[in-house]
């Protein structure tokens, strides 16, 4: 068992954190403030290889898998958790998922543009009322002969209004619940009959589009299915336990981001004519943080090894989204502390920590989902994929 990177997951890491350093973080805080997503960050990320992870170059892959993608999203997520959201929208949502299930026509077409950064990816199967039971959503696809007819509407879709090009899962068979969806590729600058609409009021990941799509009449091209008929389920919880590897790791980054945070201003700060960091119970905070981050950091490099050597990973996935989440939100909440008043100003970033955090208690799966699946699994109620 080896737990060092080897030299090339080392060149990547330094790569990301370059990039992060020098092209994300000046603009943390004007675009929170702002609320505001600068596009350009993702076309740059695509020139340096950011976003191809585990597809095949030929598609404009970067010839490297899981444990280097992982080490370059955590990178990323430290800098920026919303910025994190780009590897999964574009590369291990539809870039992967069309690359497992397309055909040659469909991967030649919609890759190469996902992994350059020139269009912004999303995956979208999250309704008003069907959130964790995805079996439930009502969104419909009728065949027309020529073409898929779409009707109804999308919520949360995380960068839904910036979105060129997104998987779309709907209904295909009435009745058929989870065995009568399927999967749909959209070209949203060419699908008549789509209206996005941004939603403002979120409690974080402000630089982040999230949106409501809604799809009156919306025409989709006969080709645009992806794979067959009525597996939408089936490619939906495959393409989820890629994409969860994101909030895995983006949760665990930004834990370790909130204790990098405190650790700095433990030592700084002074108070009964000492750094607090000497006070034992603000040790006992540090090494909480640090505890969870740990843990957490090794279970998302066990879910990607399991990946990369594909074999069964669903509940090591699941394992390290609670862990990193849990891990995310502790310490973010523990640096609010440790800050004191400062930490309440938004001036410093543990508001953001602290808003950015729970999100992943919900998206992709909430932590009660993710328990339910670990459970399931260890009681053989279900397999482990
Ligand atoms: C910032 C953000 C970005 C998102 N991005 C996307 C995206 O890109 N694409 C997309 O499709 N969706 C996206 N989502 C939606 C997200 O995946 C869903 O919100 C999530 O699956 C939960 O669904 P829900 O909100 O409807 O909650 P519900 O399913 O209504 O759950 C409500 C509560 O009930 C609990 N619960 C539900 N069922 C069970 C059960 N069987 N056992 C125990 N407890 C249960 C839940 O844990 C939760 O506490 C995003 C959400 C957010 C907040």
């Amino acid at each position: 068992m080896d737990f060092g990177l080897t030299e090339e997951q080392k060149m990547v890491q330094e790569t990301a954190r370059n990039f992060a350093e020098k092209e994300i973080a000046p603009y943390v805080e004007e675009d929170e403030e702002n609320h505001y997503y600068r596009r350009e960050i993702l076309k740059k990320m695509g020139d340096l290889g950011l976003l191809g992870w585990s597809i095949p170059e030929e598609y404009g892959g970067n010839g490297m898998g899981w444990m280097e993608g992982v080490t370059a999203l955590y990178e990323i997520a430290k800098v920026h958790t919303s910025w994190r959201l780009s590897i999964s929208g574009n590369c291990w949502g539809p870039a992967m998922t069309i690359n497992e299930w397309g055909t040659e026509a469909q991967k030649k077409k919609y890759i190469p543009p996902l992994l350059s950064g020139e269009a912004v990816g999303s995956f979208a199967m999250t309704e008003a009322n069907s959130g964790s039971d995805v079996g439930a959503m009502k969104t419909f696809a009728a065949d027309k002969g020529d073409h898929w007819l779409l009707n109804g509407s999308k919520m949360w879709i995380s960068g839904g209004h910036a979105s060129d090009i997104g998987l779309l899962y709907a209904v295909t068979t009435e009745g058929g619940g989870p065995k009568g969806l399927s999967c749909f590729i959209i070209d949203y600058n060419d699908t008549p009959g789509v209206t996005r609409i941004p939603i403002t009021k979120k409690v974080g990941m402000w630089p982040a589009p999230t949106s409501e799509l809604v799809f009156e009449n919306a025409v989709v091209p006969k080709e645009n299915l992806l794979g067959p008929l009525n597996k939408g389920f089936q490619i939906c919880m495959w393409q989820l336990n890629n994409t969860r590897m994101g909030c895995a790791t983006g949760a665990t980054a930004l834990a370790e981001a909130a204790l990098e945070g405190s650790i700095q201003y433990a030592n700084e700060r002074t108070q009964f004519g000492q750094p607090i960091g000497k006070f034992q119970m603000i040790q006992q905070q540090i090494a909480e943080m640090k505890l969870e981050e740990d843990a957490a950091k090794l279970l998302v490099y066990r879910a990607a090894w399991l990946k990369e050597n594909k074999m069964p990973s669903q509940q090591a996935t699941s394992i390290a989204k609670v862990s990193g989440c849990n891990a995310a939100v502790h310490a973010a909440n523990v640096a609010m502390k440790i800050y004191g008043s400062y930490g309440y100003s938004t001036e410093y970033p543990c508001g953001r920590w602290l808003r950015d955090a729970k999100q992943f208690e919900t998206l992709e799966g909430t932590s009660n989902i993710h328990m339910g699946i670990v459970a399931s699994i260890e009681l053989g109620f279900q397999p482990n994929r």
